[in-house]
């Protein structure tokens, strides 16, 4: 009897897996010839096509100048520090919170606080021609000049004031463990890279725009959905005027826990589709899924952590020469700041392909992660020709590595029609 059983288990297991087998067979079939009639490679040229000429050549001028911007900047940072340390500036600060305060951690402050303001005056040419004359050469900005200052200030306020707080906090730890100091200062670092990504979308974004409830109801009834399938304990869907900034679209989901919440700007909602605003909701619920927050901290510690090493070293070798001795007493003074950052920011210069492979990697991820949830390859084809004004769409493969945060247009829209290629036999792409 429990032998029969056996024999007839294994025949409806047998006779399962052949099903199972002719079923993927046919799949694998339809799907052959589904791919055959759908050439994913064309259809991401055609799209690449659509965009005319004179607007790919703009925005390529525009995205390669910016290659140039990180190289300039670098230079003038240092060209700061060297008027800074050569005039007498440094030498007049270091008088000037002496005066002021005995307590050293009121001078530290001050110092960074009050070279946060030399440095942005002596930056402002710069600053003045890639924030705003740029912008409007290109057209991607809709700001005033007295509206581009107004949003200086906020943010040259904000990091005065907490800039040199955590300056400050820092050079506790530089006089308490000298030549560890890095180590240390790591471990500081986290902390306050924890608290700005909790702070920064709730008391920050809403200094620059103003965050209101979706009004659009079947938009936010369908946000909602999408999140609640995949457990993202949103309650909330808010709208902010970004278009005051520019005709950029975007969209973002910020917090944890109860202050968990979805943010759209108003070019996503005036520019695009239903299917749009869907293809785009789903790559975002795909950073929050994916605890992109969390690695990307973990990932940026590690680059840190070497930066400060790195700047422990140099600054040692910088100041055993003595080139600074008459400015600079030793690793703990203040007055080796404004060097220890230029020397940090050398650092950062050649990180940036670093940087821009581990963001880009997770943009890879949550572009995946919404082909899957919203299924709507041509609308996030449709929004990445729409993101292509101001991004190089078809760069070189290095180029893209090294410059590119985010996959170039041209990648995206392959990844969609790929993805639109493997699912066609399940009825995607019928819009
Ligand atoms: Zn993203």
């Amino acid at each position: 009897m429990k032998g029969s059983l056996l024999i007839l288990l294994f025949c409806f297991c047998f006779i399962g897996v052949s099903f199972a087998a002719a079923d993927s067979a046919a799949t694998v079939q339809k799907t052959d010839t589904a791919i055959k009639k759908f050439n994913y490679e064309a259809a991401t040229q055609a799209y690449m096509d659509s965009i005319p000429q004179k607007d790919k050549a703009k925005s390529d001028a525009y995205f390669e100048g910016g290659y140039w911007l990180i190289l300039w900047n670098l230079i003038y940072g240092i060209a700061v520090v060297v008027i800074f340390y050569f005039t007498g500036i440094a030498v007049w600060l270091k008088k000037l919170v002496t005066r002021i305060s005995k307590n050293s951690n009121i001078q530290n402050f001050l110092y960074v606080a009050i070279y946060a303001l030399i440095s942005y005056v002596l930056s402002f040419p710069l600053g003045v021609y890639v924030g705003y004359f740029r912008e409007h050469q290109y057209n991607l900005s809709n700001l005033s000049f007295v509206q581009w200052l107004r949003e200086e200030m906020i943010s040259l306020g904000l990091a005065v004031v907490f800039g040199s707080l955590v300056i400050m906090v820092f050079y506790i730890f530089i006089r308490r463990t000298g030549q560890n100091w890095w180590k240390w200062c790591t471990g500081i670092a986290l902390i306050f890279l924890i608290i700005g990504a909790l702070v920064a979308p709730v008391f920050i974004s809403p200094l620059f725009n103003k965050y209101q409830p979706l009004a659009d109801t079947k938009v936010k009834e369908g946000i909602l959905s999408m999140a609640r399938a995949n457990n993202v304990p949103a309650t909330n869907v808010y709208q902010f005027d970004a278009s005051k900034q520019s005709d950029r679209i975007s969209a973002n989901v910020s917090g944890f826990a109860g202050t968990t919440r979805v943010s759209l700007n108003d070019n996503l909602l005036k520019q695009c589709t239903p299917q749009e605003i869907q293809a785009v909701m789903g790559h975002e619920l795909g950073h929050y899924v994916l605890n992109h927050i969390y690695k990307m901290v973990a990932m940026f510690l590690i680059i840190i952590f070497i930066g400060f090493a790195f700047v422990n070293w140099a600054l040692n070798k910088v100041l055993a020469r003595g080139t600074f001795r008459s400015m600079i007493v030793d690793l703990k003074d203040i007055a080796g700041y404004p060097l220890l950052m230029l020397i940090f920011s050398v650092f950062m210069f050649f990180a940036t392909p670093v940087f821009n492979t581990i963001i880009r990697t997770q943009e890879i991820e949550a572009d995946m992660f919404g082909l899957n949830t919203a299924r709507q390859p041509d609308a996030f084809a449709r929004v990445a020709i729409k993101l292509s004004t101001y991004r190089k769409m078809n760069p070189g493969y290095w180029e893209e590595i090294f410059f590119f945060d985010h996959p170039s247009g041209h990648n995206r829209i392959l990844e969609a029609m790929r993805w639109k290629a493997e699912h066609l036999n399940e009825g995607v792409g019928k819009q």
